[in-house]
């Protein structure tokens, strides 16, 4: 893609970090008229890691942005159903009904991300791939832009809000943290580590348009299936972390020897081709910051950053950046000095938090310990026998459940009814 040359190094917004996250805050910005700068130091299409399933929770905000139907173009698949396993429960929810759409999609991400880069720019965004943000820009305390390098040289942007939607590792998360003390962060390591691979001709009469999530065939085991584009299927295994060096030696013999103790993904992609590479999630974090500081915040991964075992990446970005776009032109309108303050952009704080926070801690929960939760292993042993009861944990598995604490009162609430009226 080519680089038109900003006219001006001073912008209303700075956008760091293209991909789901970025790309999305970059097109609210836009579209309600802040002139915004969207940087990445990679150039679209470009892949990266994750399995890439969009859970409902993030394609209703990518509906609401008037994304979705782009990305449908670029291949999403839409899943219709979600299977289930664990030991003892293997369940499968229709995700469509009368009132209800509880379906994502899967699309891989060089052409997921693309297509929101390419909204970005059409939404008024001015986009500079391949620059890569070394600095920020630091005044009275306060963040007031950014510093970076392309193949042109050194430049230095400056802007009133700078966003961090640069991922897990995030650079403008690190710089305010070291200079301005920004940005407080709490870490948990993930107990598991993560290798997927996309497989070709397996028949989908084996498993059709369902998501297969499956957990605890073994301590630390995990396993994913889904269809994504150019008739691909994505597979993905969890295992504890501690074997991540011995995985290495046979990527392959190995992908294939987990797959085979998995309860049902194994056999569903038995007779597929592996196509490309396998790749791997190295070590991970789940990472808590405070998102907003003096002229700054974070959206996404940079912010709040979760083990992949659920799939919740996307959703928990787009989710935060549907909150920022939300309330990010009140902060303009209401601006006295010469950035944002950390205080005007609190309530950022609040609202994702009291959003996502639940899904934060069950990552930590899930972390900590090599096995599935007891609870939400007696909530799965419901959804087995209980239709309500599996429609209710599709919910909650799609991210629909809008900030409610799982196990719910209210899902206690169901199962007191349920078993009243029996
Ligand atoms: C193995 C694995 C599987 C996953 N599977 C799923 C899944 O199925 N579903 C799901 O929802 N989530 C999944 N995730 C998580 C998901 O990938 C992330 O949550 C999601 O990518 C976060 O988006 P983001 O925009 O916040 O950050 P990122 O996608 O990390 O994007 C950050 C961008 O910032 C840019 N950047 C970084 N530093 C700089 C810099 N200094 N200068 C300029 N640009 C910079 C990078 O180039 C990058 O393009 C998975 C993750 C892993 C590791």
């Amino acid at each position: 893609m080519s680089h038109p040359e900003p006219q001006s190094s001073s912008f209303d917004a700075i956008v760091v970090g293209a991909r789901v996250a970025g790309s999305a805050v970059a097109i609210m910005l836009s579209r309600r008229g802040l002139k915004t700068l969207l940087v990445d130091k990679a150039a679209f299409p470009s892949d990266t890691i994750s399995t890439h399933i969009v859970l409902a929770g993030g394609r209703r905000v990518l509906e609401r942005l008037g994304a979705l139907e782009h990305l449908e173009r670029a291949g999403a698949h839409r899943y219709e159903r979600m299977r289930v396993l664990g030991q003892g429960y293997d369940y499968a929810v229709d995700l469509r009904s009368e009132n209800e759409d509880l379906r994502g999609f899967c699309l891989g991400r060089t052409a997921m991300d693309a297509a929101m880069v390419a909204l970005a720019r059409a939404s008024g965004a001015v986009v500079r791939e391949r620059f890569r943000v070394t600095d920020l820009v630091i005044e009275d305390g306060a963040v007031a832009g950014i510093r970076g390098e392309d193949g042109a040289g050194r430049h230095e942007f400056h802007a009133p809000l700078v966003v961090g939607a640069d991922g897990m590792r995030s650079t403008v998360a690190r710089i305010a943290e070291a200079r301005l003390g920004a940005f407080e962060r709490t870490e948990v390591p993930c107990a598991r580590a993560y290798y997927y691979a996309y497989f070709e001709n397996i028949g989908t009469a084996h498993y059709g348009d369902d998501l297969v999530t499956e957990l605890d065939a073994a301590p630390g085991q995990g396993a994913i299936l889904c269809r994504c584009e150019n008739g691909r299927a994505v597979a993905a295994v969890a295992f504890e972390a501690a074997a991540m060096r011995s995985f290495r030696t046979n990527l392959e013999g190995n992908l294939r020897r987990e797959l085979s103790r998995s309860l049902a993904v194994g056999s569903l992609v038995a007779g597929g081709r592996i196509a490309g590479r396998i790749y791997s999630s190295g070590l991970l974090l789940n990472t808590y910051r405070k998102p907003v500081a003096e002229g700054a915040l974070l959206a996404g991964d940079a912010g709040l950053h979760v083990d992949p075992l659920f799939g919740q990446g996307h959703s928990l970005a787009l989710m935060s950046a549907e909150i920022i776009g939300e309330l990010a032109p009140g902060w303009f309108s209401a601006r006295s000095g010469r950035v944002i303050g950390a205080a005007a952009m609190n309530e950022y704080a609040l609202r994702r938090d009291r959003l996502l926070m639940s899904y934060y801690n069950a990552s930590v929960r899930t972390s900590r310990a090599l096995t599935h939760d007891p609870m939400m292993r007696a909530a799965h042993l419901v959804a087995q026998r209980e239709p309500w009861a599996a429609l209710e944990m599709a919910r909650l598995g799609q991210m629909t459940l809008d900030g409610a604490a799982f196990p719910t009162f209210r899902f206690a609430r169901m199962l007191a009814r349920q078993t009243r009226a029996a």
